[in-house]
């Protein structure tokens, strides 16, 4: 069912009115978590005003430590519904649990599946279930073809609204969080056509890479673009050190514009 053989013409997504897939390469953004009210209206607002289509936050937080801050959960939900409908934004949230499928389809425009979850089985057949779009990130140690058949899964289901995420491998380098693999964007877009979104936040884990590897993103055939953005990193609970200030993702934003009038 992903095959482009079988279905030559591109699958276009849309997440509340915004497509992925055509012409445009629409920016989803936002903090990692939702934290507070005005942490999440202070950054959402920013973004959009720098040019972010789709709002992006979590309420179910995968973290590496069972300590960590994981999110607050149905409070984080009516929070991000109440933003991004105070901002006319469509908004995407990680699901991580199938219990949890309804409420998170309830609140959000999209689903994010995250990276620790592509091959939660059930869990793709929970989302395809359903009547949203699903953001389907990459596994940190998932081959492009496991990426592809976990995207089967949802399909298979019965739901063709996916969008593929590379948000970055575990290589031998730990110099950055994750090895943002790029040659993924290229090959995927021949061998499938499901829109492929770049995450160069995870993909790196450090501010100062993340703007780079968005414009490398765009340059290589990017759908979108997925980056964390917080209206001060400095005291962020989850992924600070990637997150962009918002002054440099609003300088960032015409850049990536550039990039894509110039491929
Ligand atoms: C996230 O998007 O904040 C996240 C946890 O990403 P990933 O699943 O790619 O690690
Ligand atoms: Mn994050």
């Amino acid at each position: 069912l992903v095959a482009r053989d079988l279905h030559p013409h591109d699958t276009i997504v849309s997440i509340g009115g915004v497509a992925f897939g055509g012409r445009a390469v629409p920016v989803i953004a936002g903090p990692c978590a939702v934290e507070t009210r005005e942490q999440l209206f202070n950054s959402a607002s920013a973004v959009q005003a720098a040019g972010a289509k789709v709002l992006r936050a979590g309420a179910y937080k995968p973290r590496t430590s069972p300590y960590g801050f994981s999110g607050h959960g149905p409070e984080g939900l009516r929070l991000l519904r109440e933003v991004a409908d105070e901002l006319s934004m469509p908004v995407v949230t990680e699901v991580m649990d199938t219990a949890d499928v309804d409420i998170v389809a309830a609140h959000a425009d999209a689903l994010q599946i995250g990276a620790r979850n592509m091959q939660n089985f059930p869990l793709l057949r929970a989302v395809g279930r359903t009547d949203k779009p699903v953001l389907l990130k990459r596994g940190l140690s998932a081959k492009i073809e496991e990426l592809l058949l976990a995207a089967e899964y949802i399909l298979a289901a019965g739901n063709d609204q996916v969008i593929l995420c590379e948000r970055g491998i575990r290589t031998f380098e730990t110099a950055t969080r994750n090895t943002l693999d790029l040659n993924a964007v290229p090959y995927m877009k021949q061998r499938t056509h499901l829109p492929v979104v770049v995450d160069p936040s995870h993909g790196t884990g450090i501010r100062d890479l993340v703007g780079p590897m968005a414009l490398a993103a765009a340059a290589c055939g990017a759908d979108g673009l997925l980056i964390e953005v917080h209206e001060n990193p400095s005291v962020a609970l989850s992924d600070g050190a990637q997150s962009l200030y918002p002054d440099q993702f609003a300088a960032l934003m015409p850049r990536v514009s550039a990039v894509l009038a110039a491929v």
